[in-house]
């Protein structure tokens, strides 16, 4: 069995009380860290995720300024609020729920937020600072595999890293972050050709590719790092890209699912969100 079961809920209670301490230090100079989520549509899901963000919110000391829209909500109006919210001191990291509602321009809504605002690291700027290497927010699942990694002592330095998917909310910016942290990156997707090959050159593999229990014995190198950033619903069951059971046996270190890189995302937005308010003071 690997040597380290990565536990994410334990790093993302610590990431948070990170964040915590502060937000403190902000509220006591008289600044109250604020987070708006808009969330548009009824999916439940996202109405969820909104739910425990809120909770993240109070754990941390972070205010709330969430923003429900029924799922007609017009173009104009969605970016009305997120005007709204770019205006309002109050308000230090706006972050869109996606996805949004089919008949809306998702990233027109995104470009329309505030880059100093943009708590999640999707916006154009964010990405583009974030690949010329300069500081900005980093999204918050990437993010929050490289702070796993840190938390374990894993330095990505001069390893073979290998992503199996390249969407822009996950595997680009994992690529580019691992690539700033000195791996050697190669980013895999649907055609790779013998994908199995090309991820046993990896020393720390990651699979965010949306395909339950894919990734299995057969794909990784003994003694490999292997992070399982999936998240598929398999009946009433949770379950990674990874075949948890097969590859932990080889692997030196593994993220479970639930409980591995889950957690850190929604940390990791409290963190960018308690950064976002710093910068605002500082920028005063
Ligand atoms: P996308 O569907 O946007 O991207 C999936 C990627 O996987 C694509 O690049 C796709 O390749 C690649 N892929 C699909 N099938 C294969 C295959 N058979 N072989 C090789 N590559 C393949 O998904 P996301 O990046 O948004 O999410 C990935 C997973 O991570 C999902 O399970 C999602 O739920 C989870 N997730 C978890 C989060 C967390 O907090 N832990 C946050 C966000 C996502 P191609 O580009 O060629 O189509």
């Amino acid at each position: 069995m690997a040597d380290t079961i990565i536990d994410g809920k334990a790093v993302a209670a610590r990431v948070r009380a990170a964040a915590a301490l502060r937000a403190r230090a902000l509220r006591d100079a008289g600044i109250e860290p604020g987070l708006a989520v808009v969330l548009v549509g009824d999916d439940p899901a996202s109405g969820a995720y909104v739910t425990m963000k809120e909770r993240d919110c109070d754990e941390v000391g972070i205010r709330s300024f969430d923003t429900r829209l029924p799922s007609d909500t017009t173009q104009e109006t969605l970016e009305g609020i997120i005007d709204a919210f770019n205006e309002d001191p109050a308000v230090h990291g706006i972050l869109l729920q996606l996805p949004i509602p089919r008949h809306l321009d998702t990233e027109s809504a995104i470009a329309r937020i505030s880059p100093e605002k943009d708590v999640d690291g999707f916006h154009p700027v964010s990405i583009g600072r974030m690949v010329r290497g300069l500081p900005a927010a980093h999204a918050c699942t990437p993010e929050g595999v490289m702070e796993l990694l840190r938390a374990c002592d894993i330095d990505p330095a001069g390893k073979r890293a290998v992503v199996v998917g390249r969407s822009v909310l996950v595997g680009k910016p994992m690529a580019l972050l691992l690539i700033e942290a000195n791996a050697t990156v190669t980013v895999c997707h649907s055609r790779t050709v013998d994908l199995p090959g090309v991820c046993r050159e990896a020393d720390i593999l990651v699979a965010a590719i949306g395909r339950p229990g894919m990734i299995d014995e057969t794909y990784v190198k003994p003694g490999a790092i292997v992070i399982d950033v999936g998240i598929n619903r398999v009946g009433d069951r949770l379950v990674g890209d990874v075949a948890f059971d097969r590859v932990a046996p080889i692997a030196s270190a593994i993220t479970p699912v639930p409980g591995g890189v889950g957690p850190m995302t929604r940390a990791i937005l409290m963190a960018n969100t308690v950064a976002a308010a710093e910068a605002a003071v500082e920028s005063k």
